[in-house]
């Protein structure tokens, strides 16, 4: 249960920053509010930025969400035909904004502007128009619990109070499941929609919507910088998060290269997706290293650990922890998923089970940098090292 809560940390930070960003545009809204009609200026602009930086990195959710903000804004202040009707629909734009944060932490992002992001105008759509519909025939259902024994009060919280408080539980339940900004995000913008709706929040719309906005545009290029420099599979930092990190180092360091052993064969005898399976939990292994060294996936089943600053008489005990705890790892692998029904009554007959545990271990060359030695000579000699590793029998380390 606990492990499942991977977003938690993103949320719990998302939702601090924020609430720290607006605490400080609270203390110093003297000085906002005289830049207020600038702000409310922009804002559209700046919103139609938003909209479309958001679409170019691919973040649908936020691009629609943006757009959702602007169609908000525009109809508040500047009077469009609606705007009487929709002065009095507060309860049908309170829910509906809910709901389409629901929908949106339901869905991934796609392409904005493709026949996926024309289902997904539709399906905003159609929530508009269910709530719409919920709102006004719900009454049946009110009087219906309202008669039964002891729900007379309940029944006063089922039209608005009740679809709200389910779809904010699940917005909040996504984002905590998923260690992902843009879940955090649309956390963060239920719990500014709900304090605007029930005017907890003491700025001015245009201020908070800019701030809003600038949060998302925050949002898409700490994305973007994970996307870059972070490997997809293991959730390591990357070869060219290495590279960067190259240009950065001083004159005294030491490389590592590591490589797990006889992984073909591991993937012949278990299949690729099972590989990939243990190349992540291997990858956390690896990641976990101590002594200040930093872990990244080379490509494909290769590593490189980078000590700064360190000797090699100081990086191999780290090195050689790392080995050894890979070696004494017993990892736990799900089975792929069962499709027939056999199989399935097999593992309910308990003759099949879903978990198994094989084991793999790592061979590792060090080497530390050389007298005007350049990165990609350094990393040379640690790959040197490697194959003297391979070649003394594997599962060690050797420099
Ligand atoms: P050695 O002990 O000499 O390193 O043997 P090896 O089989 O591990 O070495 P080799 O470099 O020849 O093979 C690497 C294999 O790693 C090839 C490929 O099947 C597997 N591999 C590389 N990247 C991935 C990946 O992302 N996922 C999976 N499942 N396998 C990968
Ligand atoms: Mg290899
Ligand atoms: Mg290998």
């Amino acid at each position: 249960m606990l492990q499942k809560i991977i977003g938690l940390k993103t949320l719990f930070f998302s939702l601090v920053t924020f609430a720290l960003v607006y605490f400080f545009m609270v203390k110093s809204q003297v000085f906002w509010l005289k830049q207020i009609v600038i702000v409310e200026q922009l804002l559209v602009v700046f919103l139609a930025v938003v909209i479309v930086f958001a679409s170019y990195f691919n973040r649908s959710r936020l691009a629609y969400l943006s757009l959702l903000w602007l169609l908000y804004y525009g109809s508040i202040s500047f009077s469009p035909p609606w705007s009487t009707w929709l002065a009095q629909q507060g309860d049908w734009l309170t829910l509906f904004g809910c709901c389409a944060l629901l929908l949106f932490s339901l869905m991934k992002d796609r392409g904005v502007i493709s026949v996926h992001g024309l289902y997904r105008l539709v399906a905003i759509s159609v929530v508009a128009v269910i709530v719409f519909v919920w709102l006004t025939m719900s009454e049946p259902i009110i009087l219906f619990v309202k008669a039964l024994p002891n729900l007379a009060e309940f029944s006063q919280v089922i039209r608005l109070e009740l679809p709200l408080a389910l779809s904010s539980v699940v917005i909040v339940w996504r984002a905590m499941i998923k260690a992902d900004l843009v879940t955090s995000a649309l956390a963060v913008s239920l719990l500014f929609w709900l304090c605007h709706q029930y005017q907890l929040i003491e700025l001015p719309i245009s201020l908070t919507l800019t701030l809003l906005s600038l949060y998302y545009v925050l949002v898409i290029a700490i994305d973007a910088y994970f996307l870059a420099y972070r490997d997809d599979l293991t959730g390591l930092p990357s070869r060219r998060a290495l590279n960067q990190l190259a240009l950065s180092l001083g004159r005294k360091y030491t490389l590592a290269m590591l490589d797990i052993d006889h992984f073909k064969k591991f993937n012949d005898t278990y299949g690729h997706d099972i590989g990939d399976q243990v190349l992540k939990l291997v990858a956390k292994k690896i990641g976990s290293v101590k002594g200040g060294g930093k872990a990244f996936r080379y490509g494909g089943e290769e590593f490189t650990i980078v000590f700064p600053g360190k000797s090699i008489d100081q990086a191999l005990p780290e090195l050689v922890a790392v080995c050894q705890a890979i070696e004494a790892y017993k990892i736990v692998i799900r089975h792929p998923q069962r499709k027939t029904k056999q199989e399935r009554n097999a593992k309910n007959a308990g003759k099949n089970n879903e978990f198994k545990t094989v084991n793999v271990t790592i061979s590792i060359g060090a080497a530390v940098r050389e007298n005007k030695q350049s990165f990609a000579q350094a990393l040379k000699c640690a790959d040197q090292a490697l194959y003297k590793a391979k070649n003394k029998g594997r599962n060690n380390v050797s420099y």
